[in-house]
C-alpha cells in the first residue's frame, strides 16, 4: 500500500520532550539538562493529544525525546494512550527508570522498552554518554525484562566504541533483548558538531558490518539484528521511493517529516490529526521536498542549521499559502 492509501497514520513518533538528564556526544536532538524546546506542551495540552492519537486510531506510538520520562506527565500520557488502544513504544536512556514506572507501564500494552546500551564498558558508555552510568542502564533493563516487558537494544558506533559492538550484541542477549538496533552513525544534532571525532572510518564500518552480518546468522531466532537501512542516507532514500507512514511530531506539537529533514509541515496545536496526517502525506511527495531528501541522500549532507539541527522550518517557507492544504502542484 502507498502512503495516500492510509486513513491514518501506521505509527505516530512523538519527542515528549527535548529535555534530558544526560547530553550524548551524538545526540541527534543536541538535548541537555533544561534545554526544552521552546514551547513544549503543558500536561493538557499532552494528554489532549494523546487522546486525539488514540482516537484516530493510530495504532503504534512511540514515546521518546529528549528522556521522555523526565515529563512529569509522561505516565499519563503512556496511559492515555495505552488506555486509548495504542500499542507503545518506550526509549529511554534507563538513567531514571523505577520500579515504579516499570510496573504502571507494564499495565499498559507495552511492544517494547528501548534503552541505549553504546558501549559494554563503564569507561566506554561513560565516554559517549558523560555522568551516565552503564550499570544504572543495564539495571533499567532487568527492571524491563522483570516486568515482563520486552526489550530492545540501540547501539550508536562511534570511532571510540565500535569495538565493543560484538560485547554489547552478547550483553543484550544476556540481558533477554529480542531486538538490537545498529547502523551508522547519523551527522545530526550534536553528532554533527564533533563529526569529525566521533566519525567511524571506513575499515572499522567494514568490520562492524562483517561482524553483525556473523551475529545476525549465528543469533537467528534468538536476537534479531536490524542495522539495514546501515545509513540516515539510504533510509532517506528508501523515504523518497516511498514515502513512510509515521507521523512524527515534535515536543511543541508540530509535526515534521523525519530527523534529519528540517521541515515541519503541520502543527497539532491547531489542526486535527487527519489535517496534519493530510499535510504529512502531501508534504512528502512535494517536489521540494523530494528534491531535498534527493540531496541528502545522493550528498549525505542534512538540511537545516548545523548549530541548531533541529530548528524546524515551517514547510510554508517553501508553500506560498501556508502549511499543505492538498492544493499544492506536486
Ligand atoms: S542521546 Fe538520548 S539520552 Fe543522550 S542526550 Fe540525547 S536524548 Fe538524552
Amino acid at each position: 500500500m502507498k502512503i495516500s492509501e492510509y486513513a491514518t497514520p501506521l505509527m505516530a513518533a512523538w519527542q515528549l520532550t527535548h529535555d534530558c538528564d544526560l547530553a550524548c556526544l551524538h545526540c541527534c536532538t543536541l538535548s541537555a539538562p533544561g534545554r526544552k524546546m521552546p514551547g513544549e506542551l503543558s500536561r493538557e495540552e499532552a494528554l489532549e493529544l494523546a487522546d486525539r492519537l488514540a482516537q484516530a486510531q493510530i495504532p503504534y506510538v512511540m514515546l521518546c525525546g529528549g528522556e521522555p520520562t523526565r515529563v512529569p506527565h509522561f505516565l499519563e500520557t503512556a496511559e492515555r494512550l495505552g488506555r486509548g488502544g495504542c500499542w507503545l513504544k518506550i526509549e529511554t536512556n534507563g538513567q531514571t527508570l523505577t520500579q515504579e514506572m516499570a510496573a504502571r507501564l507494564s499495565e499498559l500494552p507495552i511492544r517494547s522498552v528501548q534503552i541505549s546500551l553504546d558501549g559494554a564498558t563503564e569507561p566506554t558508555y561513560g565516554k559517549m554518554r558523560p555522568g551516565a552510568s552503564l550499570d544504572k542502564a543495564v539495571g533499567a533493563c532487568l527492571l524491563v525484562r522483570a516486568h515482563g516487558m520486552p526489550l530492545e537494544i540501540t547501539f550508536a558506533p562511534a570511532a571510540f566504541n565500535i569495538r565493543e559492538a560484538g560485547r554489547v550484541i552478547e550483553l543484550a542477549l544476556s540481558l533477554g533483548a529480542f531486538r538490537l538496533n545498529t547502523g551508522k552513525l547519523m551527522a545530526v544534532g550534536r553528532a554533527r558538531l564533533l563529526w569529525e571525532r566521533l566519525r567511524p572510518s571506513d575499515e572499522q564500518y567494514a568490520d562492524f558490518r562483517r561482524k553483525l552480518d556473523r551475529h545476525r546468522e549465528e543469533l537467528a531466532g534468538r536476537l534479531e539484528l536490524c542495522y539495514e537501512p546501515f545509513s540516515l542516507e539510504e533510509d532517506l532514500a528508501g523515504r523518497a521511493a516511498e514515502p513512510p507512514g509515521t507521523l512524527f511530531i515534535l515536543p511543541d506539537g508540530r509535526v515534521a517529516l523525519s530527523g534529519g529533514m528540517s521541515h515541519a509541515v503541520a502543527d497539532l496545536r491547531t489542526q486535527s490529526v487527519s489535517e496534519a496526517w493530510a499535510a504529512y502525506q502531501k508534504a512528502w511527495l512535494h517536489s521540494r521536498v523530494r528534491a531535498d531528501v534527493d540531496r541528502v541522500a545522493r550528498e549525505g549532507v542534512f538540511l537545516g542549521d548545523p548549530v541548531r539541527s533541529h530548528a524546524w522550518v515551517p514547510l510554508s517557507n517553501d508553500f506560498p499559502d501556508g502549511v499543505p492544504t492538498g492544493k499544492e502542484t506536486a
